[in-house]
């Protein structure tokens, strides 16, 4: 497994660098910029795994940071913020940050919220695919509806697999089939075959949810969460 690295966003050096100290000590990989504005450019070039990012930066602030962030990134973000206000809280969290912690504080009491958070969001990242309601753990070939491991055969797992990489979007009978591996004298019926078993499946869970939609002459999609 490759070290999880963090970013920390703060001007001033001797923060950035008790910081740099104390999460070093907990075996994560840093780096340090002092600007908001290099912060997007680094984060689409080389994404770390978590950011600690200041709110009173002096180009931009830690909140239009995050905003931006935001648009093309849901990596975990832990706020400076200097000031002990409500305010900054709230909004600090309100636009998408996943805490905060107020100056002054303790480097360890930093990289102790770093690995709370890094918990947490634990199944949105590496490997696992999670759209909405489901979670998708990749090694262990095992799909989750809310939070229920569900027992499918190896046809229902990929379909269940395929329509998982892009909610939303429509497969046709002939990709699902396509990504089955069945032998092609196999007909379209089977997908709805396999189709059917599995909103069975999905029923155990939930009877009332329809995740996957029928598109009548198209194929299927799963319902998109967002
Ligand atoms: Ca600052």
């Amino acid at each position: 497994m490759s070290p999880v690295r963090i970013l920390i966003v703060e001007d001033e050096p001797a923060i950035a660098e008790t910081l740099v100290y104390a999460l070093k000590d907990e075996g994560f990989q840093t780096e340090v910029l002092h600007l908001g504005s290099a912060t997007l450019a680094v984060m689409r070039e080389r994404p770390a795994d978590l950011v600690v990012l200041d709110v009173g930066l002096p180009d931009i602030s830690g909140f239009e940071v995050c905003k931006a962030l935001r648009r093309f990134s849901d990596v975990p973000i832990l706020f400076l913020t200097a000031r002990n206000s409500e305010v900054d809280r709230i909004v600090g969290l309100e636009i998408g940050g996943d805490d905060y912690v107020s100056k002054p504080f303790s480097p360890r009491e930093v990289a102790a919220r770093v690995k709370v958070i890094l918990k947490r969001v634990k199944p949105r990242q590496a490997d696992q695919a999670d759209a909405g309601e489901f979670q998708h753990e990749h090694a262990a070939r095992r799909i989750r509806y809310r939070g229920a491991a569900l027992e499918l055969t190896l046809s229902e797992y990929r379909l269940l697999a395929c329509l998982l990489e892009h909610p939303g979007r429509i497969y046709t009978r002939a990709e699902l089939l396509d990504r089955l591996e069945l032998p092609a004298e196999i007909y379209d019926r089977s997908i709805d075959g396999h189709i059917k078993t599995l909103r069975a499946k999905l029923k155990l869970v939930d009877a009332a949810a329809e995740p996957v939609q029928t598109h009548r002459g198209l194929g299927y999609s799963l319902k998109a969460a967002w």
